[in-house]
């Protein structure tokens, strides 16, 4: 159906979800890191268009050749209200056929689920804000608060090309705006046989390092004191083996204290595992949440087996408990000890906002409205969005794209995983809760 298009049936905020989904996963936008990625732009181009159906008027913008975001600003009915960013990304991350069950980018229906790289990551919700708003559109309605819609690119590479790029170069667009909400958040759980449902109200931080050992360069024949290898694989085995400290930040405790109450388990902050255990498939994710975590990724050195080299060098991927970065770093360079030279080659910091004001809520009634009783919980992801590179605007981003799941369905593991794939029902919750946080009116 087309908003142009004169219809009988009652427009609904579901009515356009599938299709606007299936259409965006259509579109291959793999985007395979080092700023190589294909289909940013017709992507973006489909989201323009149900942008103006919507009654937008769309920018969009290429920070660089192929890479292409879309802008748009749709007024509020309350004069008053601060803008809200509603975002997603466009980019997908890599899928390889042989893997999967089905064609990656076929969008094909299946077990009343949409199957394709991209479904929960995050076309869905790209597709859930689209057809929302164009509902509001067809019912002559308008958000109570200004809203700012952008389709991101890059995100699955850091958003070099797309938030961070926008954010940087131009501030403008989100003018007036105090809070953001995109993913990865707003999907329900079992525990304890009842629904409850995660809101991301953080994110770690994260640093890519460089280790770079020194030594002196010799005879592999002869004893050696100084050898870059063998103190390179030192650093990189103390700070593997690590063990961080549980460190609970206001998000983690709150989450792990509520969980207990609804299990009516005692919570016991030095072994949260019976509350981690009926997080169901979000069990992971909350886990690696409540440490910082530091893997050594990588290691050169050498090119012959009897020449000691001057130098090693290693990487390391550190993700960090927001608060902490600083002192972690420092325990880092300790733990290298003397003679490593450690460099950033990638950072940011994490973010925490509050589970607590209007906005939360809105959501907290908005899914109370569809899905009664139900609990609704902060988290904390363990990776990074795009509502890193909003908060340098001040802008408090939350994940939450609804989707209330079947229980069964290992959700977490459908991101970036093969066989992705999103419940269509899911989608059409979705679209109610999102109408309702909205609230609009004439
Ligand atoms: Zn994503």
């Amino acid at each position: 159906m087309d908003a142009s298009t004169p219809s009988t049936a009652p427009s609904t905020a579901d009515a356009d979800v599938v299709e606007i989904c299936r259409d965006l996963i259509r579109i291959d936008t793999t985007n395979h890191g080092g700023g190589r990625s294909v289909g940013e732009p017709e992507a973006a181009e489909l989201c323009a268009a149900w942008m103006r159906k919507a009654g937008m008027e769309p920018e969009l913008i290429e920070s660089a050749p192929g890479r292409v975001s879309v802008v748009g600003r749709l007024e509020g009915w309350d004069p008053e209200a601060p803008g809200l960013v509603l975002h997603g990304h466009t980019d997908v991350v890599p899928a390889e056929p042989d893997e999967w069950t089905v064609d990656p980018f076929g969008a094909e229906f299946r077990d009343g689920m949409i199957w394709g790289r991209g479904a929960v990551d995050m076309k869905g919700m790209d597709a859930m804000i689209l057809s929302v708003l164009v509902h509001l559109a067809r019912t002559g309605r308008r958000p109570r608060r200004p809203v700012v819609v952008a389709f991101f690119s890059d995100e699955e590479a850091g958003g070099v090309f797309g938030a961070q790029w926008l954010v940087a170069h131009r501030p403008e667009l989100f003018a007036g705006c105090t809070e953001a909400i995109s993913e990865v958040g707003g999907f329900s759980t079992d525990v304890a046989g009842t629904r409850a449902y995660l809101v991301q109200t953080g994110e770690k931080g994260l640093a890519w390092l460089n280790l770079r050992a020194q030594g002196a360069p010799g005879h592999g024949s002869a004893p050696h004191t100084d050898n870059a290898v063998t103190r390179l694989a030192g650093a990189m085995e103390r700070i593997g083996r690590h063990p961080w400290p549980l460190t609970y930040t206001k998000t983690t405790r709150q989450l792990l204290e509520e969980v207990a109450e609804i299990t009516g388990t005692p919570f016991d902050e030095r072994d949260p595992t019976p509350q981690l255990q009926a997080l169901g498939h979000a069990r992971d994710w909350v886990a690696g949440t409540l440490r910082t975590s530091s893997n050594p990724t990588g290691l050169t050195a050498g090119y012959k087996h009897n020449v000691i080299p001057s130098t090693a060098t290693g990487t390391v991927d550190v993700r960090l408990i927001p608060g902490e970065e600083e002192q972690t770093l420092a325990e880092l360079a300790d733990l290298a000890g003397d003679g490593i030279e450690i460099s950033p080659e990638h950072q940011d910091t994490g973010l925490e906002v509050p589970f607590s004001g209007d906005l939360v809520e809105r959501m907290a009634s908005a899914l109370d409205a569809e899905d009664p009783g139900a609990h609704v919980l902060p988290f904390m992801l363990g990776a990074g969005t795009d509502n890193k590179s909003l908060h340098r605007l001040g802008i408090a981003g939350y994940g939450f794209s609804p989707l209330q799941l079947p229980s069964g369905l290992e959700f977490t593991r459908l991101f970036h995983g093969i066989d992705e794939r999103v419940p269509v029902e899911s989608l059409r919750f979705g679209c109610r809760v999102l109408e309702h946080v909205l609230e609009p009116r004439a």
